[in-house]
Parts: structure tokens; C-alpha cells; sequence
């Protein structure tokens, strides 16, 4: 017979999905009404001035997909690209190949702008690409690259987009909630981010903004959406303003529930705030990962402090260390991902993730997991200078 699914309560500092707050899991065991619901409209109003203020926009087509991040991204692709359509991709990662093969089944051409892993993209490069591709109608990047833990400068990217007539496509997956971002001031177009990492809510939304000049674009397309679940022309009919809500898709209800709660928390600590924190306690690890001896792959200023990549010691097994911090720590730490995979470590502080018990438990747990395997690293100082950068800030 196969009964119930319990789960161990396991600490999440990875590169998502991070630890939900026990206060979202409760909001979404609420009970579940209608869809069109006159309460649950309303609810869905808020959210919308709710992600409004995460992404920092005036926005009016500012909505959660009721889909996970990937969903996000391919609703940016296939609304602001058709086909015979040019776009220029900065990729630093793993991201951006996806971007790639969004764009290629939208039957566009991608032009690929390549930065080394481990850096931010360089405008540089962006402005010879957009001089070298007159016709680029687009311009797609990762503010926040997970795979590696850089930051991108998305307002220079966007200036430097819309000086050559391009709209901008921004992934802030990662950022959206843990560093800071600001969707109108820095000019982004169209932004798609995901609920499992920095906003610590349970995975499977993406919140997506949409500026004036996008939605024009989308609604003077010359060819239908080829994606029917992820047009923004018939979602817009659900989510738009003042407009009667039309039937589109069963909203997923309880999840929406988790969601508001989760940015209802956002507002009451304050968007600066929680920048803040993220920034606090990255500063705290850093300390005491490099105490053990330990080298982030990420040169310090393009540096994300929700996802620290360090470079795994010479002859040490990836697997093995992970599996000590999973199995005796329940712990998750994440792998290296793509040409990274066995070479780094990811350490995720996002969200409710990132707490100082977090941080002292994870320097802590490495110190030990690391010893016990024999690694070249030294014993007993990490979970010291953890402590002693929180009581210097
Ligand atoms: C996690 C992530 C995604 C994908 O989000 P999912 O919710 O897993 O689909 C996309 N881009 C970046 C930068 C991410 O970190």
C-alpha cells in the first residue's frame, strides 16, 4: 500500500527552490474558492500592486504566470518575438542557451553575445552586437545568473538597448527579492522571475512585468502567438484591469494564496530591507567559507549575494561532501550546473533561506563535511569568522 508523502524538514540553501516560510504554507491551506470569485478577484488585484512594488514599475500588465520561471521566460519569447525576428543574447551562463532556444523556436534568429561564466555581461560587447545587427528587434539577458553567482548591470544593457531601438528582455529569476532591482528606472521591457527563490514561497509562478512599448509590440503583432497558454493578448483579458474577467485558465488558487502572502511579507520588511539582508548575511558566509579557505568564482563587485559559487578543493568529491551536509545536516547545498557541474558548489541565501542560524549552521556543516573527507582546508575557524563579520556590520 502507498501512503502519505512526508517530506523531511530539510534546510534549503541552494539555488532554489529555498526555504518556505511557515507563514506561506499556512496561507495556502486556506480554503480554496472560485477562481472568479468576486474576493478572489479582488485578491488578485492586489497582487498585482504587490509585484508591482517588488519590481519597482508602474506596470499595468504585472501578473504571475501560473507556471513555473521557465513559463516566464518563454511568455517574454514568444509574445516580443516572431519569426524572421532578430535577437541579441548575452549569455554568462547557463540561462542564457535557454533564451537561445526560445528564440530559435520562435522561429527568430539569436545572436549569441558570449561572456565568460563566472562574469557579468560586458556592454561592451552588447554595443558591438547591436552596431554589428542593425535589424535586432531585441535584447535578452540574466540579471542574476544562477549557474554562477554574477550580477549583470541591467540599467547600462537596457540604455544601451533602446539607444539602438531594441526592447529589452530581463531574466531576474534569481533576483527578484534579493537584490536590488528596479524595473522602470532601469528601463527593462519585459521581466520574468519565479517564486521559489528569493520571494521564499513555494514553486511553480512566475511573476511577469510587461512595459507600455511591450504591450503595444505584443498587441500589433503581424502573426498569432503560436504558444495558446501563454498568449498575453487572451491572459490579458483574465488579468486586465476593469475588464470583466474572462474564463482563460483555472487560476491555481491556493498557490496564488502563497504568493500574496509571501509579498505581502516582502512590503512589511521593506524591498530596501530585504536587499539589505540578503547583502548582510552573503558578507557573514563569505567570511566564513573563506576562513575555510575556500574561493568564490565570482570576481567580488559583479558578485550576487543570494548565490555564492566557490570553487571545490582539488581532489574533493563534489557528491560526497553534498551528501554529508544532506544526510547528517539535511542540508541541501547545490551542485555546479553545465560546464561548472563538479567544480563548484552553489550556496543559496534566498529568502527566508537567509538567516544567520543558516549561515552559522552551513559554515559549520562545510568545516566538518570538509575535514572529514580529508580536504585540504583549515579546521575550526569558519563558524568564528562568521560571527565576527555579523558582529562588525
Ligand atoms: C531557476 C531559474 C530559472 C528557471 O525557473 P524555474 O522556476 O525552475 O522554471 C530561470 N532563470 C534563472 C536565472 C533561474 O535561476
Amino acid at each position: 500500500m502507498i501512503t502519505s508523502f512526508h517530506p523531511p524538514q530539510r534546510t534549503l540553501m541552494g539555488p532554489g527552490p529555498s526555504d518556505v516560510n511557515p507563514r506561506i504554507l499556512e496561507a495556502m491551506s486556506r480554503p480554496t474558492i472560485g477562481h472568479l470569485d468576486p474576493l478572489f478577484v479582488q485578491m488578485m488585484d492586489e497582487m498585482k500592486s504587490l509585484l508591482q512594488y517588488a519590481f519597482q514599475t508602474k506596470n499595468e500588465l504585472t501578473i504571475p504566470v501560473s507556471a513555473p520561471g521557465s513559463a516566464g521566460m518563454e511568455t517574454c519569447f514568444v509574445n516580443l518575438v516572431e519569426a524572421g525576428d532578430t535577437v541579441i543574447i548575452c549569455q554568462n551562463g547557463v540561462f542564457g542557451a535557454r533564451m537561445k532556444e526560445n528564440v530559435e523556436r520562435c522561429g527568430a534568429t539569436a545572436i549569441m553575445v558570449e561572456d565568460d561564466w563566472g562574469r557579468a555581461c560586458d556592454p561592451a560587447k552588447l554595443e558591438a552586437a547591436l552596431k554589428a545587427n542593425p535589424a535586432a528587434t531585441t535584447v535578452a539577458f540574466v540579471h542574476a545568473e544562477t549557474s554562477t553567482g554574477a550580477t549583470t548591470d541591467v540599467k547600462a544593457m537596457c540604455d544601451l538597448a533602446h539607444a539602438h531601438g531594441c526592447l529589452t528582455i530581463v531574466d531576474a529569476v534569481t533576483s527578484l527579492g534579493g537584490t536590488e532591482l528596479r524595473v522602470d528606472a532601469w528601463g527593462v521591457d519585459a521581466i520574468y522571475s519565479g517564486t521559489q527563490k528569493c520571494l521564499s514561497c513555494t514553486p511553480g509562478l512566475s511573476p511577469v512585468s510587461f512595459s507600455e512599448a511591450s504591450v503595444e509590440r505584443i498587441k500589433n503583432r503581424k502573426t498569432k502567438v503560436q504558444s495558446w497558454f501563454l498568449d498575453l493578448n487572451l491572459v490579458m483579458g483574465y488579468w486586465g484591469k476593469g475588464a470583466k474577467r474572462a474564463y482563460h485558465h483555472t487560476a491555481p488558487v491556493n498557490a496564488l494564496y502563497a504568493l500574496h502572502e509571501s509579498l505581502v511579507m516582502l512590503q512589511d520588511e521593506g524591498l530596501e530591507n530585504a536587499w539589505a539582508r540578503h547583502a548582510k548575511h552573503h558578507n557573514a558566509l563569505k567570511a566564513g567559507l573563506e576562513a575555510l579557505g575556500l574561493t568564490f568564482v565570482v570576481p567580488e563587485d559583479e558578485r550576487l549575494p543570494q548565490l555564492n559559487a566557490v570553487t571545490i578543493p582539488e581532489g574533493v568529491d563534489d557528491a560526497e561532501v553534498r551528501g554529508i551536509l544532506l544526510n547528517d545536516y539535511n542540508l541541501e547545498i547545490g551542485a555546479g550546473l553545465g560546464v561548472m557541474g563538479g567544480n563548484v558548489w552553489r550556496i543559496g541565501l534566498m529568502g527566508y533561506a537567509c538567516r544567520k542560524d543558516n549561515v552559522l549552521k552551513c559554515v559549520s556543516a562545510l568545516d566538518e563535511a570538509l575535514n572529514r573527507v580529508g580536504a585540504p582546508v583549515s579546521q575550526g575557524k569558519a563558524v568564528a569568522a562568521a560571527l565576527a563579520s555579523y558582529n562588525n556590520s
